[in-house]
């Protein structure tokens, strides 16, 4: 029988050009905006435009530049105390999903007082998780990835810790997502490509996961369809807008399917690996996905089968799904080649005596995501496939 409850409080405001409408979004939610602007639009015509629109409709501004990649929760606290003095009342935030998580946390704290890092999910640990408003955010992604755009997430690293952990709390889905392919011209090859990976992460994860469901599958399979459609030549013509434009919305889908039905076990390791060597989020996903395929079979046979089928349609549809199943990890990695993706843990640092960090971080933090894998895993399997991803 189907059962499931979906929510999705966020207007999402989607093509080429929509940017253009942001100052006329921002002035429905408050009167002086907290602008967090992703590094690389700094001096950019964009920024300027956008906020000479703010200006001329009557608001007040205070620019925010200090986003880092894996944001960091002593700039998010520096961010929500200059938030508080410029009395901001909403927070707009442009850019990956670094400076959107920023936002996102600054928005929080700046209401609700204390750290970001007080209200991370942290295993065996309180952590606040107001139910009050803070202040409406509004974002502008520029990267096809994350899908942060469409979650009530925020993924804070505290490097003093080494540890990444997400604020996870309704009140900090965005009023409105402005999601402008445009926006996602300027991305370098490597990093379309890593966040690209990212965006079909979240898909596959969400469709396989214990949590899924009818709603949740449904957004993964149109979002991986789009993905198959355009990966490629998104990443290898940055001009294509189509293809830009097919990423953005697989990205937004995406996101919105995995806060329906939690991820699985690529995220388990692929965040944990993260936080240790400071390596980006798609890229630790990259380099683990086609070794938790292979450990997952024969389970999940079926959806893998169906996965192969949307990934490679020249797949013949006749072969039994085991077969195309196990095809899955090579159609992946052809994927990779052709988009001159190459990672491993090595790449980031991460060496072998780190591996058990991993494993404890997996079984603690992100025991959620391996408790959602579709099939059981224990610690040294984890430990195994960590090993094969060096
Ligand atoms: P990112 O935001 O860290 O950006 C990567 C790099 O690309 C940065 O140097 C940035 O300046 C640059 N960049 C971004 N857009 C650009 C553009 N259009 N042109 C040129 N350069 C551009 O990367 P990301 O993958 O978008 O975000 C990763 C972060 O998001 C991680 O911290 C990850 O854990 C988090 N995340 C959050 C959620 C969520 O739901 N909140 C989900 C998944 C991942």
């Amino acid at each position: 029988m189907i059962s499931f409850n979906m929510y999705f409080p966020v207007e999402i405001m989607f093509g080429a050009g929509k940017i253009e409408q942001m100052p006329a979004i921002c002035k429905k939610f408050g009167s002086k905006v907290f602008a967090v602007f992703d590094p690389f639009l700094k001096g950019s015509d964009l920024a300027s435009q956008i906020l000479k629109g703010l200006k001329k409709i009557g608001l007040g501004y205070y620019e925010f530049y200090d986003v880092v990649p894996n944001p960091r929760h002593t700039v998010i606290d520096q961010g929500a105390a200059l938030c508080v003095k410029q009395k901001c009342d909403l927070v707009m935030a442009i850019g990956g999903g670094s400076a959107i998580d920023t936002g996102k946390a600054i928005a929080l704290v700046s209401t609700h007082g204390g750290s970001c890092w007080d209200y991370t999910v942290r295993h065996g640990e309180k952590f606040l998780k107001p139910e009050t408003p803070c202040l409406p955010i509004i974002t502008a992604p520029t990267t096809a990835g994350t899908g942060t755009e469409a979650t009530h997430i925020s993924v804070i690293n505290n490097a003093e810790l080494k540890l990444k952990a997400a604020i996870i709390n309704p009140i900090i889905y965005p009023k409105v997502s402005i999601v402008d392919p445009e926006l996602m011209i300027s991305v370098p090859k490597h990093i379309a490509a890593l966040t690209g990976i990212d965006t079909f992460a979240h898909a596959f994860e969400s469709f396989i996961a214990n949590g899924a469901n009818e709603w949740s599958r449904m957004l993964a399979l149109k979002s991986m369809q789009l993905f198959s459609e355009s990966f490629v030549a998104s990443v290898n013509d940055s001009t294509n807008i189509t293809a830009k434009s097919k990423m953005a919305l697989s990205c937004t889908l995406a996101g919105y399917a995995f806060t329906q039905s939690g991820l699985c076990l690529p995220h388990a390791i692929g965040q944990p690996v993260s936080a240790l060597t400071d390596g980006p989020h798609g890229g630790t996903l990259a380099a683990c996905i086609p070794q938790v395929i292979e450990f997952t079979l024969p389970h999940a046979e079926a959806d893998f089968a169906v996965v192969a089928q949307i990934l490679d349609p020249r797949l013949n549809i006749n072969l039994p799904a085991s077969q195309k199943a196990q095809k899955l990890p090579d159609i992946i990695k052809s994927l990779y080649k052709q988009t001159g993706v190459t990672v491993t843990y090595k790449d980031y640092g991460l060496r072998e005596v780190d591996i058990p960090t991993v494993v404890d971080l997996c079984f603690s933090n992100y025991l959620q995501d391996a408790k959602g894998h579709p099939r059981a895993v224990t610690k040294e399997d984890v430990f195994r496939i960590v090993k094969r991803c060096l």
